[in-house]
């Protein structure tokens, strides 16, 4: 059984990495920029995936997986819904509090 902070510091890895390898897939990519349908913020497309007919940044990609990971969320329609209530504030917290565990 992996503990919390294991799943979100092997998430990190894993999203990074699609991050990666679609800027060595297409390295124009890098100037491509999209609204992200979670964030709402101007984003690299590097990185992005769509799910469920919405596309994600590489930052909320990474909010999603964890979500998951964690059980925290189980579709990203949730996730939608959870950054328009604001209550997604408490998952980015929750992911910076690990974060911060982990450098101790
Ligand atoms: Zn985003």
């Amino acid at each position: 059984m992996k503990s919390e902070h294991e799943i979100i510091e092997e998430m990190q890895q894993v999203v990074e990495q699609m991050r990666l390898d679609d800027l060595e897939d297409n390295p124009d990519i890098a100037e491509e920029y999209f609204d992200c349908d979670c964030c709402g913020e101007h984003k690299c497309l590097a990185g992005s995936i769509e799910y469920e007919g919405y596309r994600l940044c590489n930052d909320c990609v990474l909010i999603a997986e964890t979500g998951f990971a964690l059980g925290k969320i189980k579709s990203v329609q949730e996730l939608i819904d959870a950054v328009e209530d604001k209550n997604l504030e408490k998952l980015c917290e929750y992911l910076r509090q690990e974060q911060q565990r982990e450098k101790n």
